[in-house]
């Protein structure tokens, strides 16, 4: 039995046509199921939902053979244990840090004062100012991280952007990019030793699906 673990939402959505070339449809509605584990058109695959963020945690540790995870997420966690053979190229955005339209960014990184920003990607965002030599205090969100600056409790935000639409709704501009983000086949590496001969195929049908494209 293989084991295949998505996320519900953007990246299901993006990735049913690869599945679908891969004889590995999910057979429910998905969307709509409450249920965590689905049978697929193989009787050999079956598919987990979970949150996006635990996708990665799932596959290290053996829970799943298989995963999809956006490289934000890959970036922000551990990655011992995974192999990532294939850039989608599908769910792609980028992370970004955010301020106020009416901010000065240059101005305030000068200022000298420790830079207050909220995201859920504490580690990336930690990395990227160090980077800068910029010290910050981080704010752990959840979600909705736009909120923080429009009620002063931060100065930037970093988080993924896409359209910007939802930057621009809430006064703020994106200043900085931090990473351009694809979602990734990612892998176990004990799994994919032994049970090669299953995983092999899926891993070429998505690698073909992929090339056609672009
Ligand atoms: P939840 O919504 O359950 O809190 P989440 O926000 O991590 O979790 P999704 O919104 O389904 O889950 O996002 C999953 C992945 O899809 C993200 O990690 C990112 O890589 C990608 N993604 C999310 N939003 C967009 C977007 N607007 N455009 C492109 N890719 C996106
Ligand atoms: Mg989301």
């Amino acid at each position: 039995m293989l084991t295949f673990a998505l996320s519900k939402g953007r990246i299901l959505d993006d990735t049913r046509p690869l599945l679908r070339a891969a004889g590995i449809d999910v057979t429910e509605e998905a969307e709509h199921s409450r249920k965590l584990i689905l049978a697929t058109e193989r009787a050999d695959v079956r598919v987990l939902l979970v949150r996006a963020s635990d996708v990665p945690t799932y596959v290290q540790h053996g829970g799943a053979d298989l995963g999809i995870a956006g490289k934000d997420v890959l970036i922000e966690g551990d990655s011992t244990g995974l192999y990532e053979p294939l850039d989608l190229g599908i769910a792609k955005c980028r992370l970004m840090v955010a301020v106020p339209e009416a901010t000065d960014y240059d101005a305030l990184m000068r200022r000298g004062r420790r830079l207050r920003v909220a995201t859920k990607y504490m580690d990336t965002a930690r990395a990227h100012f160090a980077g800068k030599g910029v010290h910050i205090d981080l704010i752990k969100l959840y979600g909705s991280m736009e909120l923080a600056p429009l009620v002063g409790m931060t100065d930037a935000i970093v988080d993924i952007v896409s359209s910007g639409a939802t930057l621009k709704a809430n006064h703020l501009k994106a200043v900085e990019k931090i990473a351009d983000i694809s979602a990734r086949l990612i892998v176990n590496q004990a799994a994919l030793k032994t049970k090669r001969e299953a995983i092999m195929p899926i891993i070429e049908s998505f690698a073909r699906s992929v090339g056609a494209q672009r």
